[in-house]
């Protein structure tokens, strides 16, 4: 065995010298510029991801059309056409475009002429609202009222709807190749692009941030300078005074109490400000400039250290749905759903920028946690709130923002999986199947085959036709202590992680090369930085990746449990039970037996009282040092 834990410490004054090297000089930013692998390139299988995508291809979806009857009544009636019922109100039609964005994926994975069809058909309402000018928003068209209003921007939604349209007419022209949608988009970009920087352009932003990502995705795509200026633009007229507010929501409420270079942490709605984070590293990605990769460095430092939830979960103030203070992390936070997705956009847009294998731990940590608790284990029914300390709280079917992203994010799955540059490959997640990776030198395609996140075993075959030089980059999670690493059968010791916290196997690759990395997964407590008052004399149960906690129903109804101080734990898979889950068995402080299950399988069964933190009896506080973490092991690394 070989320790192969990193200090991250060490890590972050490695990224602060880079940054102030590369920043300092006024050169462009990252050296070497990662991208994703499209969906289409990807097959998810296997015991995890394979059999939740299946429930979300064979139950989410289906189940979601329900909920877009208002929104196509609404572009029906844009068209011309008399409907009856209920249209959607200021920001429904985002909701179908997240849908529609899901359904992008899904059909980059699964072939499906009926769900192709349905979205053409859609696609050609979308066509047929969109008005001369290229501004296509139903709700504003069918209501009168006026298209990007100049005394509404902070609560129209005008940005955030077209955003979310231009997000899936992207993903749509990736997974099938038609142009239309995309078409449509860019049209309605133009329009947008004159209303704010065209000759009788007045400066001012959506207050939902999502477009300034949207335009550098739709960029990458189709590259017209005016789509990332109106991006640059939207970033750089914050905190000057260019939107007013309607009313007396404080100007933080949508980033804009500062300009971006003035701004230290991320404040605000926390959807809202994960959302404008994204858009900022994006930017930094995109334009290589200093001011925005500090900026979102700065960003991601805030959150990470300071404003996460041990599940990635963000925003515990339910009062303007809002990040509080730094460490302020009650039990029984708001933790949107939506702020969770946004996280894990945030995360792989820091990876683009830096290359860092932090950033696919907190996706990790988010995508298996907190985005996995929103939704139900069947698929059809979600959460809003995703508090960690919560009684009685059943699953409902409120379709508002989360459900379509929370689906248009686990869909991605494959995605946020893997990236590469021109020599190398990155594996974010472990997750089973196959993906083919495009480098410069041709394709190269990686198998995986593993029961993670059940079991720290990952085999992958790396299937290169042409025996060419690249190297391979496994990300070493930070929760992993101890692993073993095999090349071909044989031992690699030491196992070769790099200063950003990846294995890197550079070598010459041949057909049918594979790479064996096992890593242990006891069962470890974790404690909070002392600042984080709920979690002050409590600690939370991790196993890999997955974040456990306690459910009444299957301990007598008392969650209320109290650990001695060398407690000792069992873990047993139940094929069965909740959909598949690993639960983790043990003994309170007073001889009683409990059962912890995975934070994300909560409220799937009849009512009861749920706890992620429990108390630790009979351990001394820790006094090592708190740098560069925000939650730590309770046992002591030599
Ligand atoms: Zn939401």
């Amino acid at each position: 065995m070989v320790r192969v834990f990193g200090e991250k410490v060490k890590l972050l004054i490695v990224v602060a010298v880079v940054l102030l090297g590369v920043c300092g000089s006024g050169q462009a930013g990252a050296a070497e510029r990662i991208g994703l692998v499209p969906v289409k390139n990807i097959k998810v299988d296997g015991l995890f991801w394979g059999k939740k995508l299946a429930v979300y291809k064979a139950g989410t979806i289906p189940h979601s059309w329900q909920y877009m009857g208002w929104d196509l009544r609404a572009l029906k009636h844009a068209n011309g056409i008399k409907v009856q019922g209920d249209l959607n109100g200021t920001w429904g039609e985002a909701n179908l475009y997240k849908f529609m964005e899901t359904c992008g994926h899904s059909l980059g994975m699964f072939a499906d002429a009926e769900l192709e069809k349905r979205m053409d058909e859609i696609i050609v309402l979308i066509a047929g609202a969109q008005r001369p000018d290229g501004y296509v928003h139903a709700y504003i068209t069918n209501s009168g009222k006026p298209a990007w209003d100049r005394d509404f921007l902070d609560g129209s939604h005008d940005g955030y709807v077209l955003g979310h349209m231009i997000e899936a007419a992207v993903e749509y022209y990736a997974n099938t190749g038609k142009k239309a949608f995309l078409d449509i988009a860019c049209r309605a970009a133009r329009q947008a692009y004159e209303e704010f920087l065209g000759p009788k352009g007045v400066p001012g932003f959506c207050g939902h941030a999502e477009l300034e990502m949207a335009l550098v995705e739709l960029y990458r795509v189709v590259p017209d300078k005016r789509f990332l200026d109106l991006a640059k633009a939207f970033v750089e007229w914050r905190g000057q005074g260019k939107v007013k507010p309607a009313g007396p929501t404080p100007r933080a409420y949508f980033q804009d109490e500062a300009p971006l270079r003035q701004q230290k942490s991320l404040d605000g709605h926390a959807v809202r400000a994960i959302f404008f984070a994204t858009g900022v590293a994006d930017l930094a990605v995109e334009t290589g400039d200093c001011d925005y990769r500090l900026a979102s460095n700065r960003f991601w430092d805030s959150v990470t250290l300071r404003r996460m939830y041990i599940t990635g979960s963000i925003g515990p103030r339910k009062e303007h749905e809002a990040f509080g203070e730094d460490y302020e992390l009650p039990n029984d936070g708001y933790c949107e759903s939506c702020g969770a997705c946004g996280l894990a956009d945030f995360a792989q847009r820091m990876f683009m920028l830096e290359g860092r294998a932090e950033c696919g731990d907190v996706l990790e940590r988010v995508l298996y946690n907190a985005i996995l608790h929103g939704i139900s284990l069947n698929g059809t029914t979600s959460y809003y709130q995703n508090p960690l300390s919560d009684k009685d709280n059943p699953r409902y079917n409120s379709w508002v923002c989360c459900p379509p992203n929370l689906s248009r994010t686990l869909f991605q799955v494959g995605r946020y999986a893997y990236g590469y540059s021109e020599d190398d490959i990155y594996v974010n997640l472990y997750v089973g199947g196959r993906c083919v990776v495009p480098l410069k030198r041709g394709g190269v395609e990686l198998t995986m085959k593993t029961d993670y996140p059940w079991d720290g075993r990952v085999k992958i075959g790396v299937k290169d036709a042409s025996a060419g030089r690249f190297s391979v980059h496994l990300r070493m999670p930070g929760w992993c202590r101890k692993a073993e690493l095999k090349l071909n059968g044989k031992a690699v010791e030491p196992i070769p992680v790099g200063e950003k916290g990846y294995i890197i196997l550079d070598r010459v690759w041949h057909r049918d090369d594979s790479i064996e990395l096992n890593m242990e997964m006891p069962v470890v407590r974790i404690e909070a930085h002392p600042n984080v008052k709920s979690c002050v004399g409590k600690v939370a149960l991790q196993r890999g990746p997955i974040v456990y906690g306690f459910e009444g129903l299957d301990n007598d109804g008392d969650v209320d449990i109290e650990l001695g101080a060398d407690p000792q734990f069992g873990v047993e898979h139940k094929p069965d039970m909740l959909g598949g889950i690993t639960i983790v068995r043990g003994q309170s402080a007073t001889g009683k037996g409990f059962t912890a299950i995975p934070f994300y399988a909560f409220a799937n069964r009849a009512k009861s009282r749920q706890e992620v933190w429990v108390v630790q009896r009979g351990v001394k506080p820790n006094d090592r040092w708190w740098l560069g973490e925000l939650y730590r092991p309770v046992e002591k690394v030599d």
